[in-house]
């Protein structure tokens, strides 16, 4: 019997050497929403009035020998049951084809062991599925995590209604850049301005390159030219020194912007199963 447990024992340490060799650095990209804006000139006001356009929501699983960090949680996967989506709001028309808790499913990891949750920002197209990671420690800019669970929520448009599993959460709060894993590999990446304590994810992948997955610090390539500032940004003199500094870093970094919502770049970005590394 003693013998038995430790062959099982070996087995299971080959077991996990074998996991940890299997397991360098990888990004997933996963489908987490369609949105349908009816006005795209609340992202910079005054240019293409009345025009329409149509983003994504995207969300992100970095695999590391370490652990695993979720990257922004889409909208709810209820969303999904609703074929012909809902109208939040009159500017936005969203849609949810595929289920986040599906794409979890298709490449074998389950949502409850993921050790990191990293949130952009608390907007409802972000943190629609924060209850899919209940053990998973948040990491959170501390004006973000003010803002989402201070008096004031409503008035960062966030709606604790929409969350109410986050508090639970172990949370480590941030107040500045953090190396997540210690290696330099994965970096979440101060950028204030689109809400109090906004964040960018910086990886590191030793095939793909440099990649800053934007969060909210830009919603689509041309506002990204022009550097434009949503209406319902927190603090517009923010917004743009964050992106004159963005723009540094991407050159300084030899790195691609990834734009979560923009629907063009990410049609050419493979997404779960399939993997970057
Ligand atoms: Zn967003």
């Amino acid at each position: 019997m003693q013998l038995r447990s430790l062959i099982a024992g070996l087995g299971l340490l080959a077991g996990q050497a074998m996991a940890a060799d299997a397991t360098a650095l990888k990004l997933y990209v996963f489908d987490c929403g369609i949105v349908n804006v009816s006005d795209i000139s609340v992202f910079s006001p005054g240019v293409d009035v009345g025009k329409p356009k149509t983003l994504v929501d995207s969300c992100y699983l970095v695999v590391h020998p370490k652990g695993t960090l979720i990257w922004d949680t889409g909208f709810n996967d209820a969303l999904n049951a609703q074929s012909d989506g809902v109208k939040p709001s009159p500017l936005f028309h969203i849609k949810m084809p595929k289920t986040l808790a599906g794409q979890f499913a298709q490449i074998g990891i389950e949502p409850k062991n993921v050790t990191y949750l990293g949130l952009s920002h608390m907007h409802f197209d972000h943190i629609g599925n924060v209850g899919l990671f209940p053990n998973s420690i948040l990491l959170m800019q501390k004006e973000e995590y003010e803002s989402a669970f201070g008096p004031d929520a409503r008035k960062y448009n966030n709606d604790p209604a929409t969350y109410p599993t986050l508090k639970a959460n172990p949370v480590k709060q941030l107040s500045g850049d953090l190396d997540v894993f210690g290696d330099g590999s994965v970096t979440i990446k101060r950028m204030l301005g689109h809400t109090p304590g906004h964040q960018a994810l910086f990886v590191k992948l030793p095939k793909t390159g440099n990649l800053l997955i934007s969060g909210d610090l830009v919603h689509f390539t041309e506002n990204w030219e022009r550097k434009g500032v949503p209406s319902f940004n927190f603090d517009k003199e923010q917004s743009v020194k964050t992106m004159e500094a963005a723009a540094q870093f991407l050159k300084d970094n030899k790195a691609t912007l990834w734009i979560q919502h923009d629907a063009a770049q990410n049609a050419g970005i493979k997404h779960a199963p399939a993997y970057y590394d």
